[in-house]
């Protein structure tokens, strides 16, 4: 970050930062909790828009409202835009607002910006649209706050280039914001629920799915105390909230002309498009409340007023494409890090999507039922899907602001972007009641390095000497298919079938019995054997294992509470 504006930790007041396609948000860090803060609208979820009318500049909700009647003045959409070429980038949503424009290469927006009647318009680069933009919002948080924020934490999606990145720290920068550090959504959203008071701290397998407006990007994190890695993650630019809005749209239209046969198209017509837009977002939005929403036009098309209701069956019907292909997305992502759904512990759902009742109850059908589904729909401990990055933002932007700039961006680069970790998990070979080889895993697979754990295992009952057998250990999928029924059994339970409903929904159900799949514990290479001498009669023995950053292993063992023990070292 060198060259970056750098402010001394002194001086400084952070703010947590989302900064999407669709919204944005602010988050404060008080006594260690994070809250999201309302702009002067007060607006939690502030839209990434800005408009302009007669020279003045609005933003966030009231730019929003002027897509209907300003929509060539109002700049939207563009945050991916940021340090693209032109002939890069998407312009599939600005279709309705102010469009991008190839300047030598930059994309640019040209816009009626000066109060003056016969001013020429302004040719905007989209790096001046994103400064303004964090101005207005840095200056929001200043107002609540009563001081002037100096500096913030900013998420950003995982696939963002370096090049997009280094263009959203330069256009941060000209908004006089010192950029502490850039993280990414899903580790934001995993550190907001890691903080919360009651969580524990555990080696988890999560799956975030950052559901927004114009993007759904999905990824599987390995936590292992507290430390972040990503292995896997997805991107789709289809399935998301802007094609639910779409849906309605074109429901709500279709009912328009059925209604009135002889009106104009109102999806024809840009004012028209416009108005359904707007409300049927907020009619998916009601959707996700209650079991019943309205809609309501003035002046839809030809001058007719429109008002209508949808219930929550019939829009989760018109809409099911779009919820499986988010379905797709997500076990696609699960399958490229090499697990599988029952290898995740907690799915967290994050971005406005997410507030969707029928996208959290599908992923309670793919996930098995130990995995928690983070939503406020399934679980009601969940935190709002909308502010979980903000909030994020904001914890990383406490932890590190009383650094200075050039140790942030060295030491806690590490946690949260890609580090070295070990692929399979390391243990050791125990005997269960049933006098089977069991494998006991010290160390998780997929934990960042270095990493030291220590567990406990029982000794045999009567004591003795003990071998301790240190193995690699994998996880494998056993899948059990149901017993086959014997033949005259089912005819049997035919006959009964004809005889009686209740008696076919039954032998239905037995039918369509599902094969059962565990998780189990596979003993891989064997690392080391190490004897301990005369364990007391049900003794314990302490086994460690510590695997150092360039992946050489110390192994250590003894019996608990006895003196002495055995070590030894594996290089990499
Ligand atoms: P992106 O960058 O993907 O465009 P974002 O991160 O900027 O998205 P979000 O606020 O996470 O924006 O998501 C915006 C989307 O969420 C919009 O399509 C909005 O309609 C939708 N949304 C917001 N609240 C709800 C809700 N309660 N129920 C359903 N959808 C909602």
């Amino acid at each position: 970050m060198s060259g970056a504006k750098s402010v001394a930790p002194e001086n400084r007041t952070v703010i947590g930062l989302t900064f999407g396609n669709s919204n944005s948000s602010i988050a404060y860090t008080v006594d260690d909790k994070a809250e999201v803060i309302a702009n002067e609208d007060g607006d939690r979820q502030i839209p990434t828009i800005l408009s302009y009318v007669d020279g003045d500049e609005y933003y966030g909700q009231q730019a929003k409202a002027f897509l209907i009647r300003n929509p060539n003045n109002t700049v939207a959409y563009f945050r991916d835009f940021l340090g693209k070429d032109f002939e890069h980038i998407d312009p599939t949503h600005n279709h309705a607002s102010a469009h991008p424009k190839d300047v030598d290469g930059a994309v640019s927006f040209t816009i009626k910006d000066k109060a003056e009647e016969d001013a020429e318009p302004s040719t905007v680069s989209v790096s001046e649209v994103a400064t303004r933009y964090l101005r207005r919002l840095v200056g929001s948080a200043s107002d609540y706050l009563g001081k002037k924020v100096t500096s913030a934490v900013i998420t950003v999606p995982t696939n963002f280039s370096d090049k997009q990145k280094a263009a959203l720290l330069a256009a941060a920068n000209a908004a006089d914001l010192e950029v502490l550090q850039l993280i990414s959504e899903p580790v934001a959203a995993a550190l907001a629920y890691d903080a919360r008071p009651e969580a524990q701290v555990e080696d988890k397998i999560v799956v975030v799915a950052e559901l927004g407006g114009t993007r759904s990007d999905v990824a599987v994190i390995a936590s292992r105390q507290g430390m972040y890695t990503v292995l896997a993650t997805a991107h789709d630019y289809e399935f998301n909230g802007v094609a639910l809005d779409k849906i309605l749209m074109d429901h709500f239209a279709k009912e328009f002309l059925k209604r009135n046969p002889s009106a104009k198209d109102p999806r024809e017509n840009a004012r028209g498009l416009a108005k359904l837009k707007f409300e049927a977002e907020a009619t998916k939005r009601a959707l996700s409340i209650g079991a019943n929403a309205s809609f309501s036009v003035e002046s839809l098309s030809d001058g007719i007023d429109f008002a209508s209701t949808i219930n929550r069956l019939r829009y989760e019907t018109l809409s099911r494409t779009v919820f499986e292909g988010i379905n797709r997305l997500v076990e696609s992502v699960i399958k490229k890090a090499g697990l599988d759904v029952l290898d995740v512990d907690e799915v967290i759902l994050s971005g406005g999507t997410a507030h969707t009742p029928r996208i959290a109850s599908n992923f309670s059908n793919i996930f098995p039922q130990t995995t928690r589904i983070l939503a406020p729909s399934t679980n009601p401990y969940a935190i709002n899907p909308s502010e979980l990055g903000a909030r994020g933002a904001a914890l990383q932007a406490s932890l590190i602001q009383d650094y200075e700039a050039d140790d942030i961006d060295q030491s806690t680069h590490a946690a949260v972007t890609t580090v070295a970790h070990i692929s399979n998990a390391i243990g050791v070979i125990s005997l269960n009641a049933a006098g089977e080889e069991i494998f006991v895993p010290v160390v998780p697979a997929e934990t960042a390095v270095p990493a030291k754990r220590t567990v406990h295992v029982a000794a045999p009952k009567d004591g003795g000497d003990v071998l301790v057998k240190f193995v690699e250990g994998n996880t494998h999928i056993k899948v059990t298919k149901p017993e086959p029924k014997p033949k005259e059994d089912k005819t049997a339970k035919v006959e009964d079938a004809a005889d009686s409903d209740e008696e076919s929904d039954f032998s239905d159900d037995e039918e369509e019995e599902e094969e059962k799949r565990e998780k189990v514990w596979k003993i891989g290479n064997t690392l080391a054997e190490a004897a301990i001498r005369n364990v007391k009669k049900g003794g314990k023995v302490e086994v460690t294992v510590q695997v150092n950053a360039d992946l050489s292993v110390i192994l250590t063992t003894r019996e608990v509470g006895a003196q002495g023990g055995v070590r030894g070292q594996l290089n990499a």
